[in-house]
């Protein structure tokens, strides 16, 4: 099969569908592989790099798009992507389509066969190509976290491990699934002091197996959470109730009791955000300061580390390709129910049933 790679458009996205690694991969595999110039920029890697993998170098995204069977991308394509788009081609990436009426009614209209990222299911009812920006998320938090605290950028001037003879800062994770469980591991690694609260008995469990002593955790209840803001340097966002907004876990009131220059990261915010004074904030300009509580707010945190961000989703969502590749789409989602999840449009239908359901398409 020839496969194309076009380099992303979307405003601040530095990722790139395949890496010149996964290009080897391809092409060892006995398929083709064609790149748009400048597709690896983003991530550091050069025409050169992919050449020597075995791609063959494209001028434009619109040779790469009107001569190859499957085109493989990182974000939902962009209105000009969208009209190239054709009848029998198979599209491969992130789409979220519910909240998107005019990029379903193009992919529709355009009759091409779309597999998005995010539906693609793993054996315990887990969204494996969604999991990898949610470790590399959660691992950032702490990270935005510790930086948010310095009193350069208005925080408590605090240091997350402490030193010898002075108190580690004390770091609260709300939402112990796989956010808060990579924002927990990174803050134990610097000695902070952690404490995880989550609501679901089971998730307490595993977190209590795997962190021994090294983190605590705690019943996520109202008392709780306010017991805990007056005493937390940094407080990082991780819950998530699928298909739903994030709940309001902390009002503003709440923020009366914190210490100020404190920090709160919503992860969340991609949902609407945990905290009820929380905005979605961008790379550019990422905190803002209410009642002296610093908020970090970025919805695609991810982005800023393109390279970890594409080398991760790679690590997920090549075998697929490669199988897709190999037995064409039909075949290979005949053999994988999880993949078959992954199907959303197809030949001029809506064949997910929630974004069907959504936007009011018959599948
Ligand atoms: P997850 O499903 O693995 O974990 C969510 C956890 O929240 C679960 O353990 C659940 O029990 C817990 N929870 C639900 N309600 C709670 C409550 N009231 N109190 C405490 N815990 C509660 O989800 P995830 O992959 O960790 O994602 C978390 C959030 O991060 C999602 O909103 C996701 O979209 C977002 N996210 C944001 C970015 C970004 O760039 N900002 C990147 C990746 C993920």
């Amino acid at each position: 099969m020839r496969v194309g790679c076009p380099k992303e458009i979307k405003n601040h996205e530095y990722r790139v569908g395949l890496t010149p690694e996964s290009v080897r991969e391809l092409v060892v595999s006995g398929h083709e592989v064609w790149i748009e110039t400048g597709a690896g920029e983003g991530i550091g890697a050069t025409d050169m790099d992919y050449q020597t993998c075995g791609a063959v170098i494209q001028p434009d995204a619109k040779t790469v798009f009107d001569n190859c069977e499957m085109i493989v991308k990182v974000k939902e394509p962009q209105a000009v992507e969208r009209a190239m788009l054709r009848e029998g081609q198979i599209l491969y990436t992130y789409l979220h389509l519910a909240p998107d009426p005019e990029q379903t009614r193009e992919l529709v209209e355009s009759g091409v066969t779309a597999i998005a990222y995010e539906t693609v299911t793993g054996p315990n009812g887990q969204l494996p190509l969604l999991k990898p920006m949610s470790q590399v998320a959660g691992r950032m938090s702490i990270q935005a976290g510790a930086t948010a605290l310095e009193k350069a950028h208005g925080g408590r001037g605090v240091l997350l491990g402490g030193v010898p003879g002075v108190l580690p800062g004390r770091v609260m994770v709300i939402g112990g699934g796989v956010v808060g469980f990579n924002a927990a591991q990174m803050a134990v690694g610097l000695g902070a002091d952690v404490t995880i609260l989550d609501r679901d008995p089971e998730v307490l469990e595993k977190l209590g197996i795997h962190f021994e002593s090294r983190a605590k955790t705690r019943f996520s209840n109202r008392a709780n959470i306010e017991q805990m803001l007056c005493e937390a340097e940094l407080v990082i966002g991780a819950v998530l109730i699928p298909g739903a907004a994030a709940p309001k876990l902390v009002t503003r009131e709440m923020l009366k009791c914190m210490k100020p220059g404190a920090v709160l990261v919503d992860v969340a915010i991609d949902q609407g955000g945990c905290f009820e004074t929380s905005k979605p904030t961008t790379h550019a300009d990422p905190t803002y300061v209410v009642d002296d509580v610093v908020h970090y707010c970025v919805a695609n945190m991810p982005g800023a580390v393109a390279r970890t961000s594409t080398y991760a989703l790679n690590n997920v969502t090549l075998p697929h390709a490669l199988r897709i590749a190999e037995l064409g789409w039909k075949e290979a989602m005949r053999r994988n129910e999880h993949l078959a999840a992954g199907l959303n449009v197809h030949a001029g239908r809506v064949t997910y049933e929630a974004v069907a359901d959504e936007l009011g398409y018959d599948h």
